[in-house]
């Protein structure tokens, strides 16, 4: 019955949480008393919902999105709930300045990593210099991909880290870009993860869309291989990485509905890499997350999409907090 969800198709056209809406996150949900949800929305298809749920739904076939990941079920699109839109918190049960909860943010450090810079292209010359990142030498950075009509990588990552701060900011957590459009290029692979080891960050995502072939599709977040070597040093950091981006992961493909990707990670949406920068000298909890294939003509509409963005960044978000609050 709920399994017949809005992911059978998942990569489809039609949008099954409305123009700007996004789903309600199922943990805030159920974590809120019984009776305000059902005073707040009722039908039949809710109760059926929260029965099959509280017998422990299996989140069966339908959700196209689950493959592999973990603790995927049912997504309760019917809890949709446009008018908030994006707060991503059970803010309706708390005060609204969100202190003296057990869900506040307050006290933690995101440091969000939009990929790339919008201007790198201006700049070759440094960005193509070599830092080092403990395993080897790489250039500082890239310039990125872009879809087939000229959206870039490095605005898609930027709109998406303004969205997923907002979201962060709202439940209390401090938050910093390691780039916010505000300098000529970069900053260098090597910087990036030093910003996010300056700031102690609690979690450090780095954002990006891939630029592959047309027809691979869908999205994976990377993690960090465990390397030893110079000034890197992931040891410490690839279990709680992996936790990070298991529940990145998970949230991601609910809130988007994209499926993990079918060309890389054998479906379950991760890769472990040990040949970038940005994770190799990070000393924090840090993933990478592929958003999509701009090179793909049906995740470049859905990248393009602002809507779609918002959906993005509601999923990392409740990856985090999931993270964040253990
Ligand atoms: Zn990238």
């Amino acid at each position: 019955m709920s399994s017949s969800g809005p992911h059978s198709d998942p990569f489809g056209s039609t949008d099954p949480y409305g123009p700007y809406g996004s789903p309600r996150p199922r943990r805030s949900l159920l974590r809120r008393p019984l009776t305000v949800a059902l005073a707040a929305l009722v039908p039949g298809a809710l109760l059926g919902w929260l029965a099959y749920e509280a017998l422990g739904g299996s989140g069966g076939g339908g959700d196209g999105a689950a493959g592999g990941v973990a603790g995927s079920g049912p997504t309760p699109s019917v809890l949709s709930s446009p008018a908030e839109g994006a707060t991503g918190t059970d803010g309706d049960a708390r005060p609204t300045t969100g202190a003296g909860t057990g869900d506040s943010l307050e006290g933690k450090v995101v440091v969000i990593d939009p990929g790339h810079n919008l201007t790198n292209s201006q700049h070759t010359a440094d960005i193509n210099r070599k830092v080092d990142i403990g395993t080897n030498w790489k250039e500082c950075d890239t310039t990125g991909t872009s879809t087939n009509s000229g959206y870039s990588e490095a605005k898609f990552t930027l709109d998406v880290a303004h969205r997923l701060r907002a979201l962060l900011e709202r439940q209390g957590a401090t938050v910093k870009l390691t780039q916010d459009g505000d300098r000529p290029f970069g900053p260098c692979v090597d910087e990036r993860a030093r910003i996010g080891n300056a700031a102690h960050a609690d979690a450090v995502v780095s954002i990006h869309a891939d630029g592959s072939a047309e027809g691979n599709r869908g999205f994976h977040v990377i993690l960090p291989g465990a390397v030893h070597e110079g000034a890197a040093d992931t040891r410490a950091i690839v279990a709680p990485s992996k936790d990070l981006g298991k529940l990145i992961a998970d949230d991601f493909a609910l809130s988007t509905g994209s499926s993990p990707s079918n060309y890389v990670g054998d479906g379950t949406g991760l890769v472990t890499r040990e040949d970038l920068g940005g994770l190799n000298l990070s000393t924090v909890p840090k993933v990478f997350i592929e958003c999509g294939n701009m090179r793909d003509t049906k995740d470049a509409a859905l990248l393009t999409s602002g809507a779609w963005r918002q959906k993005a960044a509601q999923g990392l978000s409740e990856g985090i907090v999931s993270f964040l609050h253990g």
